[in-house]
């Protein structure tokens, strides 16, 4: 009986047959990377199941050509599908970036191929060389009856009862017209070599193997070569280009393991996505025990890529007990100190090589993951990693190169006592801010911080080498003489600013932090900031209300008039004139709330004035 594909399935399908003809070749990594995920599903059940279906001979994957019938067969000894299987993983796309690589292919986008394994639909990729596909599988779990799926990839598939005798599953290919070129053991023992050099599983192409299988991770670190490496590291990773750094290390004592770590040369798409599985691949001593160990690394080393082998942990561990274990915590700790290890040593060899900027690239792709991780570690870990942030300032923007926080101490001036530090949402309104005007008037520098996880990480680095840092925006700046002078006009303005400001802000004050602007909006000693504010609600969170202080520049003619206006009991003209300066304020920061409230004191406000320019 034909069945019908999801969907999205067949829109995949057809975009996959009609779009990628280049990289056509990929099929067969998918394939025998599927096959070799079975084999170590069947493995890992076997090690707490005895009734699995064994298996004959070597497990692995065999790859056989018949190039007078214009079919390829690949074959595992893996886990098998049963019938409810076969119709869940090969008729619907489980993966929830499979959207997105829907949308990567109807763009056009070049990279698409090279996405196919990351967005778990690989099986699929044999439609892009064969019309029709016959899946015969059998489980290898105990009563489960053999299976053959069927289906030219237009819209319908079909199930029913097999035959296959063993364990494991056989794909038939019939190649279209246009691959017969694949028919052809020569060509797919390169293509295999290729892609698949490193799976820990025989790979046999018409009775040779094809592919080395070693444990890379398990050898020297010194003899291995760049290219090896980075070849492993595309298998493991599905990423296509080699990666940016490695590290590898192997271990004897106190712990013993091995590690082959990767710091991938662009951001993974999927960083910043919710429930994915992340974490270096699990081996004890070459088994593979989990795909991803998230317990391995912290959230915030989510970027790096690999393995690590351990003999210290046991072959059925769960991952409710990896949690538990010590052998996992240590090992995690050492990882963690050897990774900031390196980081260190590419800041070192970015002061070197020049042109390069290996630090540079690693910031641009991952620094957020690294202020994420000073606000979620502590001690020696934080420390370690804060010397490792970088940072735009007002001297500094991307085009100069970024700022460390010991570069921004070492170029204070001497009356200068404090690291200070701007949050808004963007560079241009950071530089436009008014909050800038008395640092500028003094010469000193400001860190311009422009991304949401910044106002996380100041609540957690509050001091660097003994000097505290704070923001501009932040509490009241001390007035020097002139302006304290001109804010004895303010005692009568200021109260009833407040009085009649009452909901919106907590303080009205004159400001030390002012030469052009008439008035700027600070946040008041405690509490949230108004950028965390504006992050938190943008975030669909509940934010408490920021409390924000209204200060006034007391030397501005602006000001004073208000206050003239104000001491003559001319409360009505100097009303609305007090409340579009507060609208002006929001402006400044561009944090308006009600924007159509401010246009109508605006049209009103320019309507007295107009009449009287005419009178
Ligand atoms: P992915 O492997 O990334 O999940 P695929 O489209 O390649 O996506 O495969 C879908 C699912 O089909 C797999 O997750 C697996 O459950 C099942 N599958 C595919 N090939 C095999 C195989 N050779 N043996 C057992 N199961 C398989």
């Amino acid at each position: 009986m034909a069945r019908k594909f999801k969907a999205e399935v067949s829109e995949l399908l057809d975009l996959m047959i009609h779009s990628l003809y280049s990289d056509r070749e990929i099929f067969l990594r998918e394939l025998i990377s599927n096959g070799a995920d079975a084999l170590d599903k069947a493995r890992f059940l076997g090690l707490t199941r005895e009734d699995l279906a064994p298996v004959e001979g070597e497990p692995g994957v065999r790859v056989t050509v018949d190039a007078e019938a214009k079919t390829i067969v690949v074959e595992d000894d893996g886990i098998g599908l049963t019938e409810a299987e076969a119709v869940k993983n090969l008729g619907t796309i489980a993966h929830s970036g499979s959207k997105q690589f829907l949308a990567a292919l109807q763009e056009g986008d070049a990279s698409a191929p090279e996405l196919i394994g990351q967005f778990g639909v690989g099986f699929y990729s044999a439609f892009m060389v064969a019309d029709e596909v016959v899946v015969e599988s059998k489980s290898a779990l105990p009563d489960e009856p053999a299976i053959v799926w069927k289906s030219a990839g237009k819209g319908t598939f079909d199930i029913g009862p097999g035959d296959k005798a063993t364990r494991g599953t056989r794909i038939t290919l019939h190649l279209r017209e246009d691959c017969e070129e694949f028919a052809d053991t020569w060509r797919l023992q390169g293509i295999v070599k290729k892609y698949s050099d490193f799976l820990p599983w025989p790979v046999l192409v018409d009775g040779e193997q094809a592919n080395t299988a070693k444990a890379i991770w398990q050898e020297t670190p010194t003899t291995v070569t760049d290219e090896e490496a980075n070849a492993f590291y595309k298998t493991l990773s599905n990423d296509w280009q080699d990666p940016a750094h490695r590290i590898h290390v192997k271990v004897d004592s106190p712990l013993q393991y091995a590690a082959m770590l990767f710091i991938p040369s662009e951001r993974p798409y999927d960083l910043f996505m919710q429930h994915v599985d992340r974490g270096p691949r699990l081996y004890a001593r070459r088994v593979l025990i989990m795909e991803h160990a998230g317990e391995l690394l912290p959230d915030w080393l989510r970027f790096i890529r690999g393995v690590v082998d351990s003999e210290d942990v046991q072959l059925n561990v769960s991952r409710e007990m990896l949690q538990k274990t010590p052998v996992v915590r240590k090992i995690r700790e050492a990882l963690i100190k050897r990774i900031l290890k390196e980081f260190k040593s590419i800041t070192r060899r970015e002061a070197e090589e020049g042109e390069e900027h290996p630090y540079a690239k690693l910031w641009h792709n991952f620094g957020v993951l690294l202020k994420e991780g000073a606000y979620h570690e502590h001690g020696e870990t934080r420390d370690k990693l804060v010397e490792l942030l970088r940072f735009n300032a007002v001297s500094h923007d991307d085009e100069r190169g970024l700022l460390s926080l010991a570069e921004y101490k070492e170029a204070m001036p001497e009356d200068q006592d404090t690291i200070w530090y701007l949050t808004a949402e963007s560079r241009d309104s950071a530089l436009a801010s008014p909050h800038l005007e008395a640092f500028r008037k003094k010469g000193w520098d400001v860190l311009v911080l422009t991304h949401p996880v910044d106002e996380w990480l100041v609540q957690a680095v509050t001091e660097f080498d003994g000097v505290k840092l704070q923001s501009v925006s932040r509490g009241e700046l001390e007035l020097d003489d002139e302006v304290a002078a001109d804010a004895a006009d303010l005692t009568g303005l200021g109260p009833w600013l407040q009085g009649l400001f009452d909901d919106s802000v907590a303080e009205v004050r004159a400001s030390g932090r002012l030469t052009d602007s008439a008035c700027v909006l600070v946040d008041s000693e405690h509490g949230i900031s108004g950028n965390m504010e504006r992050i938190l609600r943008e975030a669909q969170q509940d934010a408490p209300k920021a409390q924000r202080v209204l200060e006034l520049n007391p030397g501005h003619p602006l000001v004073k008039n208000l206050a003239q206006l104000h001491a003559d009991g001319k409360t009505d003209a100097a009303e609305p004139i007090a409340r579009l300066l507060l609208d002006d304020a929001m402006l400044l920061e561009g944090t308006v709330k009600d924007p159509a409230a401010i246009g109508r004191r605006l049209q009103a406000l320019l309507q007295s004035a107009s009449e009287a320019a005419l009178r």
